[in-house]
């Protein structure tokens, strides 16, 4: 289907949105959050939207929404605008010429698919295949101050209705802390992510330990670039591995399949170029019986529709890190908002494209910067 979507407008607004608490990783802890919207406008005046993750500083990725926005103004919207057989299936070939800043390329190609989908009277989801009325949504929670305020959080989020829980895990905070939570919920579905702060040289011994705790699984406990010393790990423990960092194509995640580097895949769509990706991914992962999961990056109630679409595949068979808007933000800047449900899911909406209202005026209230190209 070489169908024109006849985009003659791009608008790029860098946003600041407020976090409901500080969030904390192994980098350091953070309360406002930049956001980057992208709307692409058509002919008939019909927006898609789309959102790129990059984060504040190059600690998830070398991609900083500064330099997402350099990309996109140079680069990115030039060729899309250029190109009058731009579709969803195609964008992600037409920008490879452009080689990595995979975050920047996913926010405009899921702007794409978002309006492609409603030029079609869909759902995303129903667009790309979904068959869930509700997804899995489970909940990731940082390095704390202190065990207590750990067990703290972890009793509210339960109490919330969220049905798994992840904890951040660092060198220091790892067996201390999952013996206490362990003590305390020894039945909660629990899993931990490393985020890169092990070595195998360093803390195979420790790593060893986790296998005790009956974990879903360990994610991403070595290097954000390493596949190789992750292969040799999970033939040394039973938790089963699940790679984030490491998988940024297709190419790594064949490679990781095929030396035994992981058993479990988060998919994020910013990390590796848009959904046209993670549907190829999610393919392959199924043939070789790797379960697949969908991240979140603290993204805006836009980003999060589309995780909830991708979500919805069939082949998604574990909790996602896709939580409701009130985890993150104090206010969204869509509506409905996204809600939990009381058995730890979030409706899949009916209506096109992402499903919900983009709340405009909102976004430009919350504006720093706002960028227009047109044709
Ligand atoms: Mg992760």
């Amino acid at each position: 289907m070489e169908k024109s979507l006849r985009i003659n407008k791009i608008k790029l607004y860098l946003i600041k949105l407020r976090l409901q608490r500080p969030f904390e990783t192994s980098f350091g802890e953070i309360w406002d959050k930049h956001a980057l919207l992208v709307e692409i406008i058509n002919d008939d005046n019909i927006s898609g939207w789309g959102e790129i993750v990059s984060g504040e500083g190059p600690w998830y990725s070398y991609e900083t929404f500064e330099v997402s926005i350099l990309i996109f103004k140079k680069y990115i919207a030039p060729l899309i605008l250029k190109n009058d057989k731009i579709n969803s299936r195609n964008t992600f070939e037409l920008l490879s010429r452009i080689r990595g800043y995979n975050m920047t390329k996913a926010g405009i190609e899921m702007a794409i698919w978002d309006l492609e989908a409603k030029l079609n009277n869909l759902s995303l989801s129903k667009f790309i295949g979904g068959n869930k009325n509700r997804i899995k949504s489970g909940v990731s929670i940082g390095i704390k101050k202190s065990v207590n305020d750990l067990i703290n959080t972890i009793d509210y989020r339960i109490k919330e209705g969220y049905g798994r829980i992840k904890i951040k895990i660092k060198p220091g905070w790892d067996i201390n802390v999952l013996k206490k939570v362990r003590d305390v919920f020894p039945d909660i579905a629990l899993q931990v992510d490393g985020n890169g702060a092990y070595t195998l040289r360093q803390h195979l011994d420790l790593l060893r330990k986790i296998d005790k705790f009956n974990l879903l699984m360990i994610e991403q406990p070595l290097a954000y670039n390493d596949i190789f010393d992750h292969s040799i790990l999970s033939r040394k423990i039973n938790t089963p591995i699940c790679l984030d960092e490491s998988i940024k194509n297709i190419s790594d995640l064949k490679t990781a399949i095929m030396i035994g580097g992981l058993e479990i895949l988060n998919i994020k769509p910013g990390r590796i170029g848009g959904y046209s990706q993670s549907l190829k991914m999610i393919k392959i992962s199924k043939f070789f019986q790797i379960g697949c999961w969908i991240g979140g990056m603290l993204e805006t109630g836009i980003g999060r529709g589309h995780l909830i679409a991708l979500a919805s595949l069939p082949e998604i068979n574990y909790f996602n890190d896709i939580s409701a808007s009130n985890r993150y933000w104090e206010e969204d800047i869509i509506e409905p908002e996204w809600k939990l449900n009381s058995d730890s899911t979030i409706n899949v909406p009916n209506k096109p494209g992402i499903g919900v209202n983009v709340i405009l005026d909102r976004i430009e209230q919350k504006t720093e910067k706002v960028f227009v190209f047109e044709k």
